[in-house]
């Protein structure tokens, strides 16, 4: 897997296509982000598409797709779906988006509520079952790796209790005001690769304008975001920063090479910022298990 990727969540119609062709093309990242849940798949399809017309190679680059929690129990409908939206006979990788499942119904198919506001959880979910189907898209072919997304060491040990394929990768919010260190060790410790998702954590000030990055920017004659970027990367795990400007993708991916000092430096940071996780979606309180979370 390419270490750095394109992230393509919230990117508004119109708007994603040229990013990843991009990325792609001009640029030269090989690794997008995409999910049945951004709703976008048809345009980073386009993308894709000119991309190649460019003469990008499918076998060059690395393509992600994740399951959203109300397909937990037709995952092969999911990736089909998103294979054709994607114009591709195959990707790279597959997610689980959630470590549970929701009930798709008539007041929304992606984050379904009941009718007292609660969110409708899938009392089903069976995280082996799941994983059975992930396995099995595996066997056909119509990936050539799967893992998961937002598991804890909860939910690893409990996957791992019954996998037959160990994921392969854990994408997981990770920035250095949440750097999860338990979680990354314990991952390491199985093979699995860690991919940071929201690496800029929504660009907060206590991040992006702390001593400790404004130095680190300086040393390496960068800013704070390539700082961010780079920290993963020189740490031995991927990143998919987002962005639909081009002029950012081109910028994002000048990533420096960040020495041990730098990195023990953005590793403690939390301890002076206190822990922060931006992306704790109420949908998913109480089904995540993380410490900090629920
Ligand atoms: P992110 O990449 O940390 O930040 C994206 C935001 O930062 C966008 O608003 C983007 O705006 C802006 N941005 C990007 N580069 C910038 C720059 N150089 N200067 C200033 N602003 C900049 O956050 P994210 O999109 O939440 O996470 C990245 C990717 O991870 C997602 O796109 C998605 O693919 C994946 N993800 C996965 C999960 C999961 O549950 N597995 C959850 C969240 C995200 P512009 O587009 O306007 O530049």
């Amino acid at each position: 897997m390419p270490a750095l990727g394109l992230g393509t969540w919230k990117a508004d119609p119109g708007q994603v296509a040229a990013a990843v062709e991009h990325a792609l093309v001009k640029v030269g990242i090989r690794h997008i982000d995409g999910a049945y849940y951004y709703e976008n798949e048809k345009e980073v399809g386009q993308g894709l598409k000119r991309a190649f017309e460019a003469g990008i190679k499918r076998e060059d680059i690395f393509i992600t797709t994740k399951v959203w929690p109300t397909h937990h129990n037709r995952v092969e409908e999911s990736l089909d779906h998103s294979l054709k939206d994607l114009g591709l006979d195959y990707v790279d990788l597959v997610l689980v988006h959630w470590p549970f499942g929701m009930i798709p119904n008539k007041n929304h198919h992606l984050i379904p509520q009941n009718d007292d506001g609660t969110y409708n959880h899938d009392p089903s979910f069976d995280i082996h079952e799941n994983w059975r189907q992930f396995e099995a898209v595996y066997a056909k072919g119509k990936t050539k790796a799967i893992g998961v997304s937002n598991y804890s060491i909860p939910s690893l040990e409990k996957l791992l209790s019954q996998a037959k394929v160990v994921p392969v990768c854990n994408q997981i919010e990770l920035h250095p005001l949440l750097p999860q260190h338990d979680l990354v060790k314990y991952c390491e410790s199985k093979g699995i690769v860690i991919t940071a998702w929201s690496p800029l954590a929504l660009l907060d000030k206590r991040l992006h304008e702390s001593d400790v990055v404004k130095a680190i920017s300086k040393k390496h004659n960068t800013n704070s975001v390539i700082v961010c970027i780079s920290w993963h990367i020189s740490s031995g795990r991927a990143v998919i920063p987002k962005s639909v400007k081009l002029e950012r993708v081109e910028s994002n991916a000048q990533v420096v090479d960040l020495d041990k000092e730098d990195i023990a430096a953005l590793d403690n940071l939390w301890k002076t910022t206190g822990i922060v996780r931006t992306g704790a979606g109420a949908f998913a309180s109480g089904y995540v298990h993380f410490e900090d979370w629920d």
